[in-house]
């Protein structure tokens, strides 16, 4: 198949006129997506594929769902747009939703355009609350393309972004299956995690830290299912230090792991919450902060010094209230965890089972990581940690062409779907990824 006329002009002003994220721009040959639905998007040769990315881990109701897509209509057709020191019925209304599902009294609610300066913004309260500068943070860890966020992320993508961003401490997490402890079994690594981080902070000065930023369960490095005494010790480290503790859920939050917010699995309340992607499904650009009522009260009678021209922006306040509203009355959090429990956590060890180039599947929910390796023995991942690989790059191709659209990261595929997502589609991804895993399976040594 070719692509239409209209997806060949589509993709011929692309690649004239737009720069990509990320990426050498020369390149690049983008998908052109001309229509969605549900778990599915059309490419512009007419393909159907199955989202088994949710975008990028954002549309956790599904693609055009018709009660989020009529909200956006109906506050289009009202307000527009509106100026952030205004109060406003969409922005009132989102804030009350959000914070009744967080964690514990983060009642106050800080609205920003995305992930990104979610993690700015929290990071400049934590250090006003507190008075200090450092912030600690894990490697293999994403927190944003802004100067901080990026400086404060674990991944390559710091690498030619880092300017000696003052302050900014990383450490190791637990990670089990590459653990950096010598740990055999999860216990371990969780205890040696933790006493890795309090001596991090005892040698760089507890008084000096302001925060400990930390996705509740990383995303992009990989899914890493924390055990609940890992955060409960951060907690912990934390309070005994007044360090502020930022739970960054940008991607985990909103239905992903199966419960509003992943750090609810484990019965741990931060200080500050980031939020983005899934609060209404990327449909209009939304993040935010949820707030403690200490470090909310730390600006009662100071002014906060930030904001955004668009911070609670109306159509994106009314994507987030159906979004919510609509997740609640369909129960699409608990489809979610159900999902993950009974058909994509079995489905994928099964996988596993039969396909030697796997060498791990973790994860809870929709928010399942396939760690790919040529040999299972020695774990030598199948494209090197910040690159890619040609085996790589056919088990991408092979995905497609069975009609599944993967999220991919060095040597991992990610199986992360629209929480909405049905077992009758799950499991069509699940035999998609049955067959395309022999491309992988023939890169092994076994
Ligand atoms: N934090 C986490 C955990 C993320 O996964 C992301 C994006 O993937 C961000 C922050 C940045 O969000 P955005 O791309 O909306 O700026």
């Amino acid at each position: 198949m070719t692509l239409s006329d209209d997806a060949a002009r589509t993709y011929e002003l692309d690649r004239r006129h737009v720069f990509h994220s990320w990426s050498a721009q020369a390149h690049l040959t983008p998908t052109v997506l001309t229509a969605a639905e549900g778990c599915y998007v059309w490419d512009g040769e007419g393909n159907r594929l199955l989202d088994f990315s949710s975008m990028m881990v954002n549309t956790n109701i599904g693609h055009q769902h018709p009660k989020v897509v009529a909200a956006i209509q109906a506050q289009a057709a009202t307000m527009c747009t509106v100026a952030p020191h205004f109060a406003n019925d969409a922005r009132s209304e989102a804030a009350r939703l959000i914070s009744e599902r967080t964690p514990g009294e983060l009642d106050t609610i800080f609205f920003t355009n995305g992930g990104a300066d979610a993690v700015e913004h929290a990071v400049r309260m934590a250090r006003l609350h507190t008075g200090r500068y450092k912030v600690l943070t894990r490697y293999r860890s994403y927190h944003g393309g802004t100067e901080t966020a990026v400086n404060l992320t674990g991944d390559p993508r710091r690498w030619p972004n880092d300017h000696g961003n003052a302050g900014v401490v990383h450490f190791f997490g637990p990670f089990l299956y590459r653990s950096e402890f010598h740990a055999h079994d999860e216990a371990q690594e969780t205890e040696r995690a933790l006493s890795h981080l309090a001596r991090t902070i005892e040698m760089e000065g507890p008084a000096t830290i302001a925060a400990i930023v930390l996705e509740s369960v990383p995303g992009t490095a990989g899914i890493m299912v924390p055990t609940p005494e890992y955060l409960r010790g951060v907690r912990e480290l934390c309070d005994r230090y007044g360090i502020v503790f930022i739970a960054d859920e940008v991607m985990s939050g909103f239905g992903r792991t199966g419960k509003w917010f992943a750090i609810q699995h484990f019965d741990v309340v931060p200080d500050l919450l980031t939020f983005a992607k899934g609060v209404n499904s990327g449909y209009v650009p939304l993040g935010g902060v949820a707030i403690s009522p200490a470090i909310a009260a730390s600006f009662a009678q100071r002014p906060y010094p930030g904001g955004l021209t668009y911070s609670g922006h109306p159509l994106a306040a009314a994507a987030a209230v159906a979004t919510i509203t609509a997740m609640h009355e369909e129960g699409i959090v608990d489809n979610a965890f159900d999902i993950g429990a009974r058909v994509l956590g079995p489905g994928l060890r099964d996988l596993a089972a039969r396909h030697p180039s796997i060498g791990e599947v973790r994860g809870i929910g929709v928010f399942w990581a396939i760690e790919l390796v040529r040999d299972r023995v020695t774990r030598e991942p199948l494209a090197p940690y910040g690159g890619t690989s040609p085996a790589m790059t056919e088990l991408v191709a092979a995905c497609r062409a069975g009609g599944v659209l993967p999220f991919v990261n060095f040597n991992r595929l990610h199986v992360v779907p629209p929480c909405v997502i049905s077992e009758a589609e799950a499991k069509e991804g699940l035999a998609i990824l049955d067959q395309a895993l022999n491309v992988a399976d023939a890169h092994t040594v076994d």
